[in-house]
């Protein structure tokens, strides 16, 4: 099964849902997935006409399936959902890939040649990004550095492009955190893995729905899923700041002492300044980590499902 979430793709879908179901057709014809294999779209709750488009392209295309969320959910909680209901299906892999296309499709049909070569995680990587802008290709290394060193294991320069297996699935099914991160959780799988490079397309239409704020909370979603250590940081600068604060009172005893005290307006404001900016900056970041705790006690479902196209028979994607 191909899981493709999109959210307002009016402009593009239809070019998706046609270049998909072709390949996928050839894909059969060449015996290389079964015959029930479909395509299931996840609408994340879209505004625009995205699931008119859907339906009027399932009454004529039997490969399209599709899943409507009440609200949107979130690309990752999107995803997630599309990847669930491929499980409940029985589908013996998964395939997912973003609605605009941008990922080349040729890679199906590797990830289904890896799949068969007993791989249960096929990785899309994107070889180069020249279709993406300075600032997003900019930003990407920065976080796949930043992650590097906090110590998270992440597949470089992967986005949600990849293969799943049934055994990818049960596992992921018992990661049960509502902050979801699945490009950190697949690498904790520990299941053999391949990866198939490929270059990055511009997007054919419509916007980028991850503009500066989206990307920047997805980026901290991920920082803050995989580890503690910020926290760490926040804890030794404060041990740090604590000692030079030290150094300092011995310093101005001694000059008061000496007698070459300064009435040190400027120095106090700004050491005034530094400490509380600080504060405030460890505050935020163990809030932030303590509203993570709360979400994740309050356990809400990741996604509700709103409507579900009547898929006239099961039909995932199994590969003889
Ligand atoms: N998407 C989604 N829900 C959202 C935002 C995005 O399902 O809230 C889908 C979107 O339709 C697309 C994929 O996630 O299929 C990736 O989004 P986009 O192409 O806009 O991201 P970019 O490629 O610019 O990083
Ligand atoms: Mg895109």
């Amino acid at each position: 099964m191909i899981v493709v979430p999109c959210y307002n793709e009016e402009e593009v879908l239809s070019s998706t849902i046609e270049a998909l179901s072709d390949e996928l057709d050839r894909l059969m014809e060449d015996e290389l997935v079964s015959r029930r294999s479909c395509l299931l779209f996840v609408d994340d709750g879209s505004r625009d006409s995205t699931w008119q488009l859907l339906e009027q392209h399932a009454r004529s295309n039997r490969l399209v399936t599709a899943v409507k969320l009440a609200r949107n959910a979130g690309h990752q909680n999107a995803l997630l959902c599309g990847l669930q209901r491929a499980g409940e299906r029985g589908a013996d892999c998964v395939i997912s890939i973003d609605a605009d296309l941008q990922d080349d499709i040729r890679v199906i049909r590797s990830f289904i040649t890896l799949y068969r070569d007993g791989c249960d995680i096929v990785y899309g990587v994107r070889e180069d990004r020249e279709s993406d802008s300075w600032f997003k290709r900019t930003s990407a290394v920065g976080f796949y550095r930043v992650m590097a060193r906090l110590g998270v294991k992440l597949e470089h320069n992967h986005a949600d492009c990849r293969l799943l297996s049934r055994r990818a699935l049960e596992h992921l099914k018992q990661f049960r955190e509502v902050n979801l991160f699945l490009r950190g959780l697949i690498p904790l799988l520990g299941l053999p893995a391949a990866r198939v490079y490929y270059s990055r397309k511009p997007r054919t239409a419509g916007t980028s729905k991850y503009p500066l704020g989206r990307m920047l909370s997805l980026a901290f979603e991920g920082v803050t899923s995989f580890t503690a250590k910020p926290i760490r940081f926040v804890t030794g600068a404060g041990f740090v700041l604590f000692v030079c604060s030290l150094l300092a009172g011995l310093y101005t005893v001694i000059s008061k002492w000496s007698g070459t005290a300064v009435s040190g307006w400027t120095s106090l404001m700004l050491s005034l300044w530094f400490i509380g900016g600080v504060q405030l900056l460890a505050v935020g970041l163990i809030g932030e980590y303590v509203g993570k705790i709360y979400s994740e006690v309050k356990q809400r479902p990741r996604y509700l499902i709103e409507k579900e196209l009547d898929t006239a028979s099961e039909m995932p994607l199994s590969v003889p």
